[in-house]
């Protein structure tokens, strides 16, 4: 048998959200940090991902979180040519009354960036959205995105040039002993007295192993490719009463996302594949939004793993077992929200002042015993 090899912190997910841990750890100073990923990086709901960077729920986040995370990604862009952040105008859809009255009171989070726009100002500025259907539009001006992928590889790149070590290995086990923990893979044990736990939907499994009892669910989030027949331009929209949403590629396919969403009961046995209901109520419901998109050619389409928590926010932090964190649950907006995730990990565990308010994301919120219901994707109001 072999001697475990110690590192400081062990990472456990190469997605955007392990990526970001890790990249915030060594900024901190934590140097000796182990990232382990069962696959490929990134090839889980963090590749997967529509991109939205920045959109109207940005304003629901407090404002250092919101500034920190764009100037996180800007930075990240400035440094990787294929990381480019898209700006657009975000178009928030009602199409009922009910609808409207969500768009009054969204606009009280921002009335600065946000504008309401009634169907007729709707058609002047953009007569790309069906008007006929549509009554009002909040639009978000500071909207962003990009394509998830690149941006997660250049965040690990970063983190690797910074000293982390990567290594493709399935966690089956982690042991607690008395100030250490050691945690085995298929091919090596490693010791450590940190583990943070960003496994996306498989961070319940990893949790138990330590005898921690999560309150997560994984749940499907899927998307279409539609190529217009024609060049179109349409910028971003999310339409709440539709439960979708959707931004065009720089070739010019669109993008849309949403529909309802199901909770995942074997992340490893699952269709990656978008379901045939969802193409089916993609292109019965996608005239509601503009014309233009009834005249597509689905090009592409895929099913990914997001991972609900009984609040809709994440849990990230400290937990009851001494230097086991978490950072998980980032439903349909862990994307744009791994800046602000990964620094809060790393003042915890280098013992820094919080940069955030963090008890909202704390995990002693939960007992692990709620039940709950997964809402719909992250489209709803
Ligand atoms: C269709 C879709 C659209 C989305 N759109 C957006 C969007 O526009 N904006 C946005 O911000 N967010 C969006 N999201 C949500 C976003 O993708 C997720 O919140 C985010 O990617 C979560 O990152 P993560 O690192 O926690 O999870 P993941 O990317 O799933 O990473 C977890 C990693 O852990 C690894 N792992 C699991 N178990 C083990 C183990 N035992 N040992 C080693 N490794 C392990 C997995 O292989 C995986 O790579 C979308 C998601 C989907 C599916």
């Amino acid at each position: 048998m072999t001697t475990p090899t110690k590192f400081d912190t062990i990472v456990i997910g190469g997605g955007i959200i392990g990526a970001s841990c890790a990249w915030h750890l060594l900024e901190a100073g934590v140097d000796n940090v182990l990232l382990l990923e069962k696959d490929t990086p990134a090839s889980k709901a963090s590749g997967r991902a529509a991109g939205h960077l920045s959109t109207y729920t940005s304003r629901k986040f407090e404002e250092s979180i919101r500034r920190y995370c764009i100037e996180f990604h800007e930075s990240i862009a400035a440094r990787h040519d294929n990381v480019s952040l898209r700006e657009d105008v975000d178009h928030v859809l009602a199409y009922t009354e009910r609808g409207v009255e969500k768009l009054e009171e969204l606009l009280k989070l921002d009335s600065e960036k946000l504008t309401l726009v009634d169907r007729c100002e709707l058609a002047n500025r953009e007569p790309v959205f069906n008007t006929e259907e549509i009554l009002a539009a909040l639009l978000y001006e500071e909207a962003v995105h990009t394509d998830p992928y690149s941006l997660t590889m250049a965040v690990l790149s970063e983190a690797k040039e910074s000293g982390a070590t990567l290594r493709t290995e399935e966690v089956t086990d982690i042991e607690c002993g008395e100030d250490e923990f050691t945690v085995t893979t298929e091919d090596a044990s490693y010791e450590t007295s940190t583990v943070v736990n960003a496994a996306g939907a498989w961070s319940g499994d990893l949790a138990s192993m330590v005898g921690i009892s999560l309150p997560v669910k994984p749940r499907t989030s899927q998307i279409v490719v539609l190529e217009p027949r024609d060049s179109i331009n349409i910028p971003m929209f999310h339409c709440p009463d539709i439960g979708l949403y959707g931004r065009q590629e720089l070739n010019g396919d669109v993008l849309v996302g949403g529909g309802t969403s199901t909770v995942i009961p074997d992340p490893d046995n699952f269709s990656t594949n978008a379901r045939e209901e969802f193409l089916q109520y993609v292109s019965e419901q996608v005239w509601k939004i503009a014309d233009v998109l009834d005249d597509t050619r689905l090009v592409n389409h895929w099913a990914g793993r997001c991972t609900a928590t009984p609040d809709r926010r994440p849990i990230i932090g400290p937990t009851d077992v001494s230097g086991f964190y978490l950072c998980t649950g980032f439903n349909g907006g862990g994307v744009a929200r791994s800046p602000f995730a990964g620094k809060l990990i790393a003042d915890y565990v280098a013992e820094r002042s919080l940069s955030f308010t963090a008890e909202p994301y704390h995990p002693n919120r939960f007992n692990g015993r709620e039940r709950f219901d997964v809402k719909s994707a992250s489209t709803d109001w």
